[in-house]
Parts: structure tokens; sequence; C-alpha cells
């Protein structure tokens, strides 16, 4: 019998979900604060336990999103979802018994005969909250960081994926107690009641003006936050690299998920003379990859009619200021969603045009010229600071130099996207893009309280720093760390007889 089985009955009646919600973070903390320091072994079940639900319900899992988007391949569903989810699994489990070990630090030389050391406690109860793009590996991803680092975890799933929501909460509740793992979902019509948990530590991943909201609620209760979140990720092809081989890369990133992709380009900075090339190739590109008409277009659909119409309203905005928009690909309506949107490339789009101001988020590619990598340079950095950025260059003095002068949360260096999928790596963002990391030993950190324990020696002969001060070992240690005084500032005090 699950031993909180009145927590996972549905909700129904008004304000049920935000009163279950409530009841789920009081019961986790119960929960934690009665076996408060999982063993490795025990964190390492519970991750074997989640890799196996992921493989059991892959298909089940592809079926949902496939639902949720109104179309999305299975093998998309499961490279991008389902793969990156278990890579991220596999490199806690090969890594969390290293992470928890407790890191032996030096004394300061004053303190020598004593011990020091920093143990990593999980935090306690900590929230989760998903966006829709990416509804598995976002969720599981973090999932996986907070219960390698020890924690009880509730998840706030999307609105807009409820089919996958479903699944999730089934594949989760067949190997954990709700006071282990919890789901909340689209039937939390309230978000805020989330938000206002005091939970030990929270993970949102969404947009930059919800982030902000977020970090305002966890204020109340000083609940850490890591935040990832979005931003116009550049991409930057130099004069020495390859316009095709760059445009492919580029339409891969914008055109995978619809481009409904935190690190997917966002725009493409080109070589004034090469932006017709980048363009024709661009165009090839797409064709290659969804060749018009063709019966199974395997490319995914634009989450939600208000999503579309934002994404047409940005074309429309650009046309109507005097931008050039090129529909890439097959007919407008493929056979397998109303809502799929082929790629469309901007020319000549300004900074003043919605689609240069706002997170595109969707197939559209702005390409725009630029003359110095001078200019190119300060264009990115005249933006706030993106979750990614790509440079395509064969030069390591030129990619060296773009690095050290922009910032962004992540780089792939001439392709996209690439450095989020290795999980030795931090990922997260940089300023409007986020901040706080997870993935790997980071997110480890991220989601533990870094606890430093010193420990006294029996002959740490500490009187001698007790009062009455003024004896010679006082004077002698101030006399070498701090030297003497500058009288120029102030007369000398002689320690310990400024009472007198
Ligand atoms: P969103 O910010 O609209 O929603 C994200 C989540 O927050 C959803 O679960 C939503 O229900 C919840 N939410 C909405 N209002 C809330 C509130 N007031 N308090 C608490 N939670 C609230 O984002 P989205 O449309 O789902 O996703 C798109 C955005 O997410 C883009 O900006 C994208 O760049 C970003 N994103 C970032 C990453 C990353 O890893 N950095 C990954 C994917 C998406």
């Amino acid at each position: 019998m699950h031993p909180h089985a009145d927590l996972a009955l549905a909700p129904s009646a008004p304000g049920a979900a935000e009163e279950r919600a409530r009841r789920l973070f009081a019961a986790q903390q119960m929960a934690y604060a009665a076996a408060p320091y999982p063993s490795a072994g025990q964190r390492r079940d519970t991750l074997w336990a989640l890799k196996r639900q992921v493989r059991r319900y892959q298909d089940a899992l592809a079926t949902a999103m496939n639902a949720d988007f109104g179309y999305r391949a299975v093998a998309e569903s499961k490279m991008l979802d389902l793969l990156a989810s278990t890579l991220e699994i596999n490199h806690c489990l090969s890594h969390v018994r290293k992470w928890m070990k407790p890191s032996r630090r030096r004394t300061e030389l004053l303190f020598l005969s004593n011990t020091i050391h920093v143990s990593y406690q999980p935090k306690g109860v900590v929230g989760v909250i998903v966006p829709w793009n990416f509804p598995v590996y976002l969720a599981l991803g973090p999932l996986a960081a907070a219960l390698a680092a020890g924690n009880r975890v509730m998840l706030k799933l999307s609105e807009l994926t409820p089919a996958t929501n479903a699944v999730l909460r089934r594949m989760l509740a067949e190997v954990f107690t709700e006071d282990e793992v919890a789901v909340v979902g689209e039937e939390l019509a309230d978000p805020t009641v989330f938000t206002g948990l005091p939970f030990n530590h929270l993970v949102f991943t969404g947009s930059p003006a919800v982030g902000r909201l977020v970090m305002q609620a966890a204020a109340r209760n000083l609940t850490p936050v890591t935040l990832e979140l979005g931003g116009k990720s550049p991409a930057l092809l130099l004069r020495n690299y390859g316009v095709a081989e760059a445009a492919r890369r580029v339409v891969h990133g914008k055109s995978a998920n619809s481009g409904q992709i935190c690190v997917a380009p966002d725009y493409v900075l080109v070589p004034r003379e090469s932006v017709q090339a980048f363009a024709d190739a661009a165009q090839q590109a797409y064709a290659s990859f969804h060749p018009a008409g063709a019966e199974a277009p395997q490319y995914t659909s634009i989450i939600s009619p208000a999503h579309q119409a934002r994404l047409r309203a940005l074309l429309d905005d650009a046309a109507a200021g005097g931008a050039t928009v090129l529909r890439c690909g097959g007919p407008d309506r493929l056979p397998h969603s109303v809502r799929q949107m082929p790629l469309h490339l901007v020319l000549g789009a300004d900074a003043g045009m919605r689609v240069m101001k706002e997170e595109i988020f969707g197939p559209i590619l702005p390409i725009v010229p630029y003359d110095t990598l001078e200019q190119a340079i300060a264009y990115i950095n005249a933006a706030e600071r993106p979750l990614a950025l790509y440079c395509f260059s064969h030069d390591a003095a030129q990619r060296g130099e773009v690095l050290r002068r922009t910032h962004s949360g992540g780089v792939t260096i001439n392709d996209w996207g690439w450095h989020v999928m290795n999980h030795d790596a931090p990922f997260g963002g940089v300023g409007n893009s986020g901040m706080g990391n997870y993935h790997g030993e980071e997110g480890f950190r991220e989601l533990s309280h870094a606890k430093t324990v010193f420990k006294r020696h029996r002959w740490f002969p500490v009187d001698l720093f007790y009062p009455p001060y003024g004896n010679l070992v006082q004077r002698l240690a101030l006399r070498v760390f701090l030297g003497k005084g500058d009288a120029t500032v102030a007369p000398r005090i002689e320690y310990g007889k400024e009472q007198a």
C-alpha cells in the first residue's frame, strides 16, 4: 500500500490542486527530516530506478510528446529528450559516490593543529519548474541532479504538455513514493502556489520574464534559485569558415524541435558579401532535412495556436518594416499537423523589429550582415547576455577573441548546441539568460549545501587568543600578518594597551 495514498488522488474541487501541492510539500519535508542523508547506494538505486523507467516508458513518452506538440517525430523525442535524460542520469550514476566524499581543506597556518573539511549535505526539498519545449529532459535532468544530491523533489510540469505529464506521473509513481518525488502538473491553475512554498532550492527553466517572478516569490522565503532562462543566442560566421557547412549546422539548430529550443541559434551574423550565399545554402539544407511534400516530414509542430500566432506576428512585423522573408521547404500546411511551420529566413531586419528584439523560439532565422569582427562583437555585446553563442571559425586567434570579448552561458564552436549534451560540464546562463548551473558535478554542488566543518584538536592552544589581549603570541601574529600600520593615516595604537 502506498504510504501516502491520499496524496496521489487526482484533485478535482477548486483549490484542491493547490491544497495537494501544500500537503505534498509538507510530506516531503517530514520524510526528509526522518531520513536526511541517503547513502551513495540509496542514491544510485534511485537513479537506476529512474533510468529503467525512461527505458521502459520510451515509447509512451514519445507518443505523449507527439500528442502534446501536435506532431513530433519519435526519433526527435528520443534523441533530444530521452537520450539526453539518460546521459545525464548515467553521468550522475558514475560519479555520485565521488562527489559525495567530503573535501579535505587546509587550515590557516595559525590554526595548524586542527582539521577542516567540507561536507556536501542534501538541501532538503527541491522544487523544479519545467517548460514545455523539452518536457522530459528538462524535468528528468534537474531531477537526476537533485536525487544525486540526496534531495526530495517536487516537479511542476507545464500546462502545455498534459499527455507527457500523465506519463511522467505514472512512471515516477511506480518507483518513487510521493514524499520522494512528486509531480504537480497542469491541474495547478495558479503556479504562484508552487513558488510560494518554502523550498530549500528552486530550479526554474523558462523565460526571463517568468524567471523574474519566480525569483521574487523565492525571495520571500530566501529560497536559493537556479534560473535556466532563454534569450537571443547568436551564431557568428567568420570569413575563414565554409558558408554551406555553417548554414547546414545553423539550420539544424533552428529546425530541430522547430527551433523551440532555448539554445537554438536565434539569429546569424554573416559577412556582408556572403549573406545571399548563406541564405541559398540555408534553403538547401532545410530542403535536405525536410524534403517538400514528403509523406512523413518528421518536422515538429509549434506547441500551440498562440505560439504559432506569435511567430506569424514576428514575420508580419518584419515584412511590414521592409525586411525580406523567405519561406523554406514544402507547402504551408504539411499533412501531420496544422501547426507545422517551415523555416523562414529574414533578410534586412533592423534592430527595431520584433524579430530582432524578442527571443524567437521558433523556425525563423534572421541573417544579419556585418563588415568587421569588431562590428560583430559590438552587435552581440549591445544585447542582453545570451544563453549560448556559436562561433564558426578555423582561426584559433579569432575564436579566442570572440570568447574573451563576449559573454554567454556556454559556447559551441563550429556547430550549435552540443555543449549542452555533454554532462561532465556545467550548463547555465549568465545575466538575462539565467544564474546557477546544473549538469555534472556543478549540478550536484548546486543542489547540496557545502558545509564547512572545523574540528578542534585537543592541543589547539586557543587560550592564547583569548582576552585579556596583548600577549606575546597575539602581538607576534598580528605583526606577521598585518605588519605595521600607516602612521600618516592614524597614529599607531600599541596593541593591548589601547584602553589605557
Ligand atoms: P515560461 O516561462 O512561460 O514557463 C515555464 C514554466 O513556468 C511553466 O511550467 C509554467 O507553468 C511556469 N510558470 C508560468 N508562470 C509562472 C509563475 N508566475 N510562477 C511560477 N511558475 C510559472 O516558459 P515556456 O514558454 O514554457 O518556455 C520557453 C522559455 O523557456 C524560453 O524563453 C526558453 O528560452 C526558455 N528555456 C530555457 C531553457 C534553459 O535550459 N535555459 C530550456 C528550455 C526553455
